[in-house]
């Protein structure tokens, strides 16, 4: 089952001038499967609220999302790494990692 969860920045006022961040936008809903399972991840894009600041035309995006999923894919980079490491430091078939993985998905779900 899909879980969807809100991201944003982590900062809450601007590096640039220290004025409060506020929101410019919503990204498009994404569709991200991790080993930890799948999600709706929406994502409130901020910018610096004073007019003045070069943050202002400028977009504070979440760092966690931008260091788990790479942009315009669906797959976690945990689940990358989880198949590099089963492909390349293991040896494992395609079939193997297939397995591997649906074994990952049946601990997400009942585990
Ligand atoms: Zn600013």
């Amino acid at each position: 089952m899909r879980q969807e969860v809100v991201v944003s920045t982590g900062m809450s006022e601007c590096p640039l001038c220290g004025k409060r961040l506020v929101k410019k936008y919503n990204m498009n809903p994404r569709h991200v499967i991790t080993l930890n399972g799948e999600y709706w991840v929406l994502e409130r894009v901020l910018r610096c609220s004073n007019r003045k600041c070069p943050g202002y035309s400028m977009s504070f995006r979440s760092e966690k999302l931008q260091s788990s999923v790479i942009s315009k894919k669906i797959f976690g980079l945990d689940v990358i790494v989880y198949i590099g490491e089963l492909r390349y430091k293991e040896h494992k078939s395609y079939e193997e990692i297939r397995e591997a993985l649906e074994g990952e998905e049946h601990k997400n779900k009942y585990g």
